[in-house]
């Protein structure tokens, strides 16, 4: 069978046997896949780019908060001179020479609008908004495919929650799909609304930047290190732990193994849950925050931290908040 991806436009056929959307990571890999299997297939992306979400809508400092290894794209490994932990940009490098090494070619500026399938031909029909250029005008264009495989991510449009008092403040409300450095931050009070991965690693940058930032947790959270004892990865370490141990025994070692290594957090209002963090992760989908420096710079002053339902309710750019 032809394993080369079909090009619609240029064979000016509506038909693909498989439709993937979305270039991202995992638009790639199943594309790579497909091509292993000599599948053709078809990948719309919305942007003009692959890996949109690296390149377009991450923070400059972003590395891998997992090791490359569970992270690296199926048949194509991360190279060996990366390092455990690759930098955003070093990630984009390679879902480029991924795309490259398996011939994938998206078409871009395609954002589809509408799935539906017609049982009675047993065909999805996938209708898109084409935006080839700036000056043309949007197209709207339908294919046909035998199936459909949606890779559209879950981190690729921001949430944006609003706030009582939001309408008052007078200061500079952004999500963290827009930050990139916190430069333009120097001197100024913060409040990082979050206490994920992304709402932490900011506080540090903002701290590192000369800011004054203050995170807003509203639930309780599991903070580890990235690397336990500052050797071993704790991704890495609870998947063989789970191998050895029942879930609630891997939980008693990490929480503690996290505690010798960060100290109690609890006293810095990064209060844990009464659940372990795997057991959490299995019942909340809340994945841990993998700590990258972040609780230094809270014990030292630099980051405040409230555990509080957040109110925007002064006129006047100062934030206020009500517990
Ligand atoms: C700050 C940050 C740090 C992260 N760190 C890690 C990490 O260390 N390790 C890790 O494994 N993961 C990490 N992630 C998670 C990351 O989202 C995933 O690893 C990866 O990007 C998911 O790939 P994906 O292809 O599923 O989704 P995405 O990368 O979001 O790609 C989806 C693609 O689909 C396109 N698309 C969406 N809707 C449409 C549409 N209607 N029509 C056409 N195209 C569409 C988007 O433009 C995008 O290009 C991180 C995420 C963030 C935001």
């Amino acid at each position: 069978m032809d394993s080369r991806p079909v090009n619609l436009r240029q064979r000016r056929s509506w038909v693909a046997p498989v439709l993937i959307i979305g270039a991202g990571p995992a638009g790639l890999a199943t594309a790579a896949c497909l091509t292993a299997k000599s599948i053709p297939y078809l990948v719309l992306e919305r942007e003009d780019c692959s890996g949109s979400l690296w390149k377009y809508k991450t923070y400059e400092r972003l590395h891998l908060h997992l090791p490359k290894q569970y992270c690296q794209l199926p048949l194509f490994p991360f190279p060996a001179s990366y390092p455990t932990y690759p930098s955003c940009e070093q990630f984009i490098v390679y879902l480029e020479n991924y795309r490259e090494h398996f011939g994938i070619h998206p078409v871009y500026n395609t954002k589809v609008t509408l799935v539906e399938y017609f049982s009675a031909v047993g065909y999805w029909i996938v209708t898109a908004e084409e935006k080839p250029s700036y000056n043309e005008h949007v197209k709207i264009v339908r294919y046909l495919a035998r199936s459909v495989v949606i890779a559209t991510g879950e981190n690729g449009d921001p949430y944006m929650p609003s706030f009582s008092g939001e309408e008052k403040f007078t200061g500079e409300i952004s999500h963290s799909m827009t930050y990139r450095s916190g430069e333009k931050y120097e001197g100024k009070k913060v409040l990082v609304v979050g206490v994920g991965n992304t709402g932490m690693e900011l506080a540090l940058d903002l701290a590192n930047f000369g800011a004054m930032p203050t995170l807003v947790a509203r639930s309780k959270i599991h903070i580890m290190p990235r690397d336990l004892l500052g050797v071993f990865s704790t991704f890495d370490a609870s998947l063989k732990l789970l191998k050895i141990f029942p879930m609630w025994f891997a939980d008693k070692i990490l929480v503690f193994l996290s505690w010798l290594t960060l100290g109690c957090t609890d006293k810095y209002n990064l209060i844990r849950p009464a659940e372990g963090p795997l057991q959490m992760k299995k019942m909340t989908g809340h994945t841990p925050v993998l700590d990258v420096g972040t609780v230094a710079k809270i014990r030292s002053g630099h980051i405040k931290v409230k555990f509080l339902n957040l109110n925007l309710n002064h006129e006047t750019s100062a934030f206020e908040i009500s517990i």
